[in-house]
């Protein structure tokens, strides 16, 4: 079976790998660069984007994640959408601009910052329960992106390739199908 990582600097990491778990699959986390090593997939949760650069700052962590999220299949939530996004604003801030997507962080305004939402998407199954939290609102996505879901006519989960980002909490709703999604891009990719 397949080693999902989850970055565990800092954040939401706990309810991953208890998503990941309840799907049974292994989850390891990931605290040091060598950590990455023989991973299938790995996840990076929410928190708060500008604290992970301050780690991901030190050791080389953030050149070999540059390398990992390449060519390993990673699935970036809230602040992880915002570390892979190529394109940061609210403010400016580096990122591993590997999904071609622009974000504004903090975007949703202060009355609706954080919100729980329930619509229809892409996925099968009928809709979606999402969980906001103080989220970054994507403002465009590239030609090779496609968009799984909306708010507000924004995407809010979105898929190039091997990476998959959500601006929202898969990991505090009671719905499995984001991470299953995950997975069958990680088993499509094995
Ligand atoms: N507001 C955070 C940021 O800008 C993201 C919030 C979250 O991950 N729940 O990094």
């Amino acid at each position: 079976t397949a080693t999902i990582g989850v970055l565990a600097l800092q954040g939401a990491f706990e309810a991953h790998a208890k998503a990941l778990e309840s799907l049974g699959v292994t989850a390891r986390l990931v605290r040091t660069p060598g950590e990455l090593k023989g991973l299938d997939g790995l996840i990076i949760p929410g928190g708060e984007s500008t604290t992970f650069l301050k780690f991901l700052e030190r050791d080389g962590f953030l050149d070999a994640l540059e390398g990992f999220v390449e060519s390993t299949p990673t699935f970036g939530t809230c602040a992880g959408a915002i570390l892979l996004a190529k394109e940061v604003r609210n403010p400016e801030q580096a990122s591993l601009a590997v999904l071609d997507i622009a974000v504004e962080r903090n975007a949703y305004g202060r009355q609706i910052d954080s919100a729980i939402i329930t619509e229809p998407t892409k996925l099968p199954g009928g809709p979606l329960e999402m969980v906001f939290i103080r989220a970054p609102r994507i403002t465009h996505i590239g030609a090779g992106v496609e968009s799984l879901a909306e708010r507000d006519g924004s995407p809010v989960l979105v898929r190039q390739g091997h990476l998959l980002a959500a601006t929202f909490h898969p990991e505090l709703g009671h719905d499995a199908r984001v991470h299953q999604l995950f997975l069958d891009i990680v088993a499509a990719k094995r």
